[in-house]
């Protein structure tokens, strides 16, 4: 199996062509709720002890070691899929859209289906007409209006 070269935490490594990249879908700490990783060369102390430690380990001998086994693992609430705040990047959302904050509780039929949306939330208009709920707090913790003026 052909062996190809790249940098990874400041070290020119060496790996196995077909299993570049593929250490997170064997290594137990990615579906662990105790992982938390962070970036290279910092203290991470909410971070598990123990991935902590084989992370350093990792970053001081450019290695890359995925976990096969651990008597502490315990499974995150989402199982095999990947926590997009420890692994992924992050995003600003760039679409507009339209939206009316509810005064009653609402049904509304989506792409995924009916949903239903309470007095408060919000009631969502996307570029393709496609509508949805989405609860108050969270839809004031993730919009800002682009304009005071409502429609009349
Ligand atoms: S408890 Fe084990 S599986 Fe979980 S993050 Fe720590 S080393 Fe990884």
């Amino acid at each position: 199996m052909k062996v190809v070269e790249y940098v990874h935490h400041g070290w020119n490594v060496k790996v196995r062509k077909d299993l570049k990249g593929r250490h997170r879908d064997h290594c137990l700490c990615h579906r662990c709720k105790h992982f938390v990783p962070n970036v290279p060369g910092e203290d991470n102390p909410d971070n598990c002890e123990i991935a902590q430690r084989v992370y350093e380990l990792c970053v001081d001998h450019g290695l890359v070691l995925p976990v096969w086994e651990c008597p502490e693992f315990h499974e995150s609430a989402n199982g095999d899929l990947p926590d997009p705040a420890k692994v992924g990047r992050e995003y600003r959302k760039t679409a507009t859209v339209h939206a009316v904050q509810m005064d009653r509780s609402f049904r509304v039929h989506t792409p995924e289906g009916v949903m239903q949306g309470g007095k408060g939330d919000y009631l969502c208009k996307g570029p393709a007409g496609e509508m949805w709920p989405v609860r108050g707090d969270i839809f004031e913790g993730t919009y800002k209006p682009i304009s005071v003026e409502t429609p009349e």
